[in-house]
């Protein structure tokens, strides 16, 4: 890791249950009252939950039928996104206010980077502050924020400090917050992969952080040198300020459920070749690759990851996006009915050299 990677000051900015806060700030009669946004249909999903209802065991992503068995007595509400895109644009500009490096990650949520405009860690904290201070004052919502030495770090402080708080975790503290927390709340470790490090007896970062590099990369692939790096608080992507596009995605129905891990593999490159050639088009590189996979069922899993070296080439996103079906997707002897390859976190590739018809997935690590 760069030295330069140590003396980052990223912050991260996000709205407390920023759906429900928003109905409860527009309709003072719900403040104080459970409230649920969401899919209100048969098959709704839950969005957001307000600290009421999720004292009931109401989250996000639960269908909505369990929502309302949990808590009936709550205020059940349709989404108003165009309320919540107003307000997300108030927050984004007074983060421009402050530095031009911000990167978006949903309505509710955004990383930003002071390393440029903050001497030390002291000064970036009082902005920080003053950041938190100005969102709270304008928007009458509450927010949490987080500051560290990179982006994995500030979410995470960021989720500790909810709701409505200020963290910061300093070098010194890295090791000592990361290690008693469950492997679950690192980024990347999804419930698949939680269970498979829980099957080698992994369950605290300080059990992934004393297990061998080798041994994770046996078993996960090059996400288990991600495992190996989250474990001790490293994580060296860029704040990216997208000019455009925030991602780029291509996906595919099949007309019968595909079983054929092979097929599947072929499909994969194919989006990913697809979605490359647009990066180029737009002169962007990505620092994330998503794979979308919907089963039978219609259930869905995302799987994500990080990519230090902005990637463009459809060979790379290809072979990123099948190591995440193979690894991350349970996709067992189900089949599926849907896969797409996403690329996101686009930062402009004009300043890179490239060379011309490299495409090498070792040669583009390298550069
Ligand atoms: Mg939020």
């Amino acid at each position: 890791m760069s030295v330069a990677g140590n003396r980052r000051r990223i912050g991260h900015l996000d709205m407390d249950a920023f759906f429900a806060a928003v109905e409860q700030l527009d309709r003072p009669e719900l403040r104080g009252r459970p409230v649920i946004v969401g899919g209100l249909g048969p098959r709704g999903v839950v969005s957001t939950a307000s600290y009421e209802a999720r004292e009931f065991g109401v989250g996000s992503a639960m269908p909505m039928s369990r929502a309302q068995r949990l808590c009936p007595q709550a205020a059940f509400l349709a989404p108003r996104f165009r309320r919540y895109k107003e307000i997300s644009n108030v927050v984004r500009r007074i983060l421009l206010d402050i530095t031009p490096i911000i990167e978006p990650v949903s309505l509710d949520e955004a990383f930003f980077d002071l390393t440029a405009c903050c001497e030390d860690i002291a000064t970036a904290l009082a902005i920080a502050a003053e950041v938190k201070r100005a969102v709270e004052e304008t928007t009458r919502l509450a927010c949490s924020v987080g500051l560290a030495g990179n982006r994995f770090l500030a979410k995470l402080a960021s989720e500790l400090a909810k709701p409505g708080g200020l963290r910061l975790i300093a070098p010194e503290q890295v090791q000592a917050t990361l290690d008693p927390l469950h492997v679950g709340r690192l980024q990347g470790v999804g419930p698949v992969t939680a269970r498979r490090l829980q099957g080698m007896g992994i369950v605290t970062v300080r059990q992934l952080r004393s297990t061998d590099l080798d041994l994770l990369v046996r078993t996960f692939g090059a996400h288990g040198r991600i495992l190996h790096r989250r474990a001790r608080g490293e994580d060296s992507s860029p704040v990216a300020c997208s000019r455009q596009s925030l991602s780029v995605s291509r996906e595919t129905t099949f007309p019968v459920d595909v079983t054929d891990p092979a097929r599947w593999e072929t499909v994969l490159r194919e989006l990913a070749a697809d979605v490359a050639a647009q990066l180029q088009r737009e002169k962007l590189v990505a620092h994330c690759v998503r794979v979308k996979a919907r089963f039978p069922d219609f259930r869905t899993q995302t799987r994500q990851t990080t990519v230090a070296t902005g990637v463009d080439s459809a060979a790379l996103l290809g072979s990123i996006a099948v190591e995440l079906l193979r690894h991350r997707i349970e996709t067992g002897a189900r089949g599926l009915r849907l896969l797409g390859v996403g690329a996101a976190r686009l930062v402009e590739s004009a300043a890179r050299q490239l060379p011309l018809f490299d495409d090498t997935p070792g040669a583009s690590r390298d550069r």
